[in-house]
């Protein structure tokens, strides 16, 4: 297995490559910039992109999603509940002040409960909206790993005050979704650090208020 995590872009979101070298299969979780390093990569690693999931619509996370599937074909899967935010792009772009990218509508939802990733390496789609209405956590359950996108951080969680945010509806999917899950599960969040969802119940200042 191959599992590589990197910052990328300004705001600096983890980008996931996710491979199967034997079936020379990979998915790309969160390009939001970089694609070009992305790419360099999969070639490295000699392995075809099957899949793009990005967690949400904020521009750090899906920014480079259209390029990445132009260079390779790959399809990009998006909750449909983020769309609204995918139209919003010139304005994201304008909070950070860059140019806006590309982007255009998903190939697919990714659905509460929908089956993603590799044959060897399956995840599940957890919908955990509050940070923004289609954001999502992918749970690889063979892997004991969540990718957490911007719901769950080390010590944190995701804002919720820009548009389609919800700081009840955050706390909420934590609880019942990602706190669900056993306490050896690694959480690969969408910045910073990675943790364990054993650490986030113990520690995480944000799930003590209720
Ligand atoms: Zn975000």
């Amino acid at each position: 297995m191959i599992l590589e995590t990197f910052p990328v872009g300004p705001l600096q979101c983890n980008c996931t490559i996710l491979g199967d070298e034997e079936a020379g299969e990979a998915i790309v979780i969160d390009p939001g910039d970089e694609i070009g390093r992305i790419q360099r990569r999969l070639t490295e690693l000699n392995l075809k992109l099957k899949q793009i999931l990005v967690t949400h619509a904020h521009i750090d996370h899906v920014g480079g999603a259209l390029k990445l599937k132009r260079l390779t074909g790959a399809p990009i899967l998006l909750n449909e509940n983020d769309l609204p935010l995918l139209k919003m792009m010139d304005m994201q772009a304008g909070w950070l002040g860059i140019a806006p990218p590309e982007v255009a509508p998903p190939d697919a939802s990714l659905d509460e409960g929908l089956k993603v990733g590799l044959e060897r390496y399956p995840a599940h789609v957890l919908h955990t909206p509050g940070h923004t209405q289609g954001s999502v956590c992918l749970h690889f359950a063979p892997l004991k790993m969540v990718i957490a996108g911007d719901t769950l951080f080390a010590g944190s969680i995701g804002r919720t005050d820009l548009p389609g945010g919800n700081g009840k509806q955050i706390i909420d999917s934590i609880q019942t979704r990602l706190m669900a899950l056993p306490d050896e599960t690694s959480v690969l969040p969408g910045h910073g650090p990675s943790t364990t969802i054993g650490d986030e119940r113990q520690r995480n200042p944000f799930l003590r208020i209720r």
